[in-house]
């Protein structure tokens, strides 16, 4: 049984794990089978966006960059508006120039992130990583159904937003990750079938379909 884990920045996978190691252009080296590739805007580096575009660029068209992102909008941290959606729209061209999925940071954002997508006319399925947003704020979303959500730490908090939302959505919506933080996946994974009072075959199973609808290798 494969505990699939779509967003990590830990190299190693533990036991029964298939991770997509999230790149970060300007800040990462290293890089695992198969990864996702993004500007993080923490990230940015205006003095120097052409060359972290062109590093984006070729590290998208590999086969084993299996999604476009970590990539979006914060409003909490890095630069300004006008910049963040440049850096944000030229994610969205290449993840529709090389049909792969885009893996979404959002903090605070979701206007411009949906002015962008727009914009941008994109039409391919997107993630919204790492989500504990208020109902309200998916509620857009979840209207999209080339949306899907990935879920937490945030599952083993009593009463968070990620809980109230994952009893709702389809399970065919729903992916499962660690992102930076020191967990394992499987404790992710317990958390959603507790809370959905589903089995560990049925969430398992799921989230290999819905890997394998959304991304474009990676599994095997
Ligand atoms: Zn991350």
């Amino acid at each position: 049984m494969k505990y699939i884990n779509i967003h990590t920045h830990t190299l190693v996978e533990a036991q029964n794990e298939l991770h997509v190691f999230n790149h970060i252009v300007g800040k990462d080296t290293t890089f695992s089978k198969y990864f996702s590739a993004g500007i993080h805007p923490w990230h940015v580096d205006e003095k120097n966006l052409d060359g972290q575009l062109a590093k984006l660029r070729e590290l998208v068209s590999q086969a084993n960059c299996v999604a476009v992102g970590e990539c979006g909008i914060d409003k909490v941290q890095g630069p300004d508006m006008p910049t963040q959606e440049k850096v944000l729209r030229e994610h969205i061209k290449l993840a529709i120039e090389f049909n792969k999925p885009l893996v979404i940071h959002c903090v605070k954002g979701f206007q411009e992130l949906l002015k962008c997508l727009k914009a941008e006319k994109f039409a391919g399925n997107f993630i919204m990583h790492g989500f504990n947003s208020p109902i309200e704020i998916a509620f857009p979303f979840l209207k999209m159904t080339n949306c899907y959500f990935s879920f937490g730490r945030a599952l083993i908090q009593d009463g968070s937003n990620a809980e109230i939302l994952i009893k709702m959505l389809p399970l065919d919506r729903v992916f499962l990750e660690t992102d930076a933080k020191e967990i394992n996946i499987k404790n992710i994974y317990d958390a959603a079938i507790v809370i959905n009072s589903i089995s560990e075959l049925v969430i398992t199973e799921q989230i290999i379909s819905n890997y394998k609808k959304v991304f474009v290798n990676g599994l095997n």
